[in-house]
């Protein structure tokens, strides 16, 4: 392909063309062994040693306290849904949610069947300026919630909630698996940080999770062993075989973060990409975006035609034109435009050109 798209998907999404091309050199010969890294027993010292590397690397990048363990685990973003309330809620607690969009929905449903009451605390409101999230002082927490839980970025909504919650008493949970390491965060201020990683990380299936220590030991009874926080802390996320060649890609892209000068690099990036992507979007009557500005995400830019009986000729023709996997969500139709860490600027400036060019063709 000497033209290759520009990939727009919400995940799995793109992935950093360096690495891709690294990852696909040493495919058959990883490290001068001249077998494949997905081929290594993942108790080998050459594999030992990159995969701490990777956890050191994400730990570099997130500045991730001492007191924090850093798991690797299996079963996506969804697996955690489950996860959370079972490694640290009791069967009677309470706990408490906002639901902000899609996946909050989901988490919600999810966290039902595990605890006895699940507190929707908030959730978003329609102003004369688009969707919002409601403001923090009309949500309804519950005095003794074993965790409070939010989606930082719903990815299918484009809705982003960009400060931390304040003066939240029970420790914070967040889904970060569309916003991971798209810019500085403060991990001190959370319990439990997780995200799949299909959109800033690596290959599906593969999931985070960043645990403060104090929140483990008092699984629920039926938690299941490759689950369980504790016991994957114990054995270095390696209970039972991990996605080696998922941990292995990620390390890459932590590298490559890191060579791109951090998360404060990558942040000033994806918030120029936003930025040259929503403002093209509110100057024009063609297109529009029906989020309130305070709370857009910086890594998912949905965005309706005015006429949608041009959806169809707009994703055919993006598509010609080197554009991919545009089509919105199958919930909320429209457009969607991925713009994580690994879409360059570039890209948002095809995108742009070419909405500007379908607009005049219309
Ligand atoms: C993609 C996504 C998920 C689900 O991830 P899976 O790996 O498909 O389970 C969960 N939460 C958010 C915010 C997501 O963007």
């Amino acid at each position: 392909m000497s033209n290759a798209p520009f990939n727009f998907s919400a995940g799995p999404a793109m992935l950093p063309k360096a690495v891709m091309r690294q990852a696909q050199e040493e495919l058959l010969n990883w490290n001068n062994t001249g077998v494949s890294v997905m081929e290594f027993s993942h108790r080998d010292p050459a594999y030992v040693k990159m995969a701490r590397q990777a956890e050191q690397d994400l730990r570099d990048l997130l500045a991730v306290p001492d007191d924090y363990e850093v798991l690797f685990l299996q079963g996506g973003g969804r697996g955690q849904f489950s996860a959370v309330p079972q490694n640290i809620a009791a069967k009677t607690a309470t706990v408490d949610y906002l639901d902000t969009g899609i996946w909050s929905g989901y988490a919600i449903r999810e966290a039902q069947k595990y605890v006895r009451e699940v507190n929707v605390a908030a959730g978003t409101v329609e102003t004369g300026n688009g969707k919002a999230i409601a403001p923090r002082s009309d949500w309804q927490l519950s005095d003794n919630a074993a965790y409070f839980h939010y989606c930082p970025n719903e990815t299918v909504d484009g809705i982003a909630l960009h400060e931390i919650p304040a003066d939240i008493q029970a420790p914070i949970v967040a889904d970060m698996s569309s916003n991971i390491l798209s810019e500085p965060l403060d991990v001190s201020r959370f319990g439990v940080i997780y995200a799949g990683a299909q959109k800033n990380i690596g290959p599906s299936g593969f999931a985070i999770a960043i645990v403060r220590k104090d929140l483990l030991g008092h699984p629920q009874p039926e938690l299941s062993s490759i689950m369980d926080y504790q016991l994957q802390a114990k054995d270095g996320s390696m209970y039972n075989t991990p996605n080696t060649f998922a941990w292995y890609l990620a390390g890459l892209v932590f590298q490559w973060i890191k060579e791109q000068g951090g998360l404060a690099a990558m942040g000033e990036q994806n918030h120029r990409k936003a930025k040259t992507l929503y403002d093209y979007i509110d100057q024009s009557d063609f297109y529009r975006n029906s989020v309130h500005p305070a709370n857009r995400s910086i890594m998912n830019v949905p965005f309706q035609l005015a006429d949608e009986r041009l959806d169809e000729r707009f994703l055919l023709q993006a598509k010609d034109a080197g554009l991919m996997g545009l089509k919105g969500h199958r919930f909320v139709g429209g457009m969607r435009a991925s713009i994580y860490n690994a879409m360059p600027l570039e890209g948002v400036n095809a995108l742009i050109d070419f909405m500007d060019e379908f607009q005049r063709n219309a």
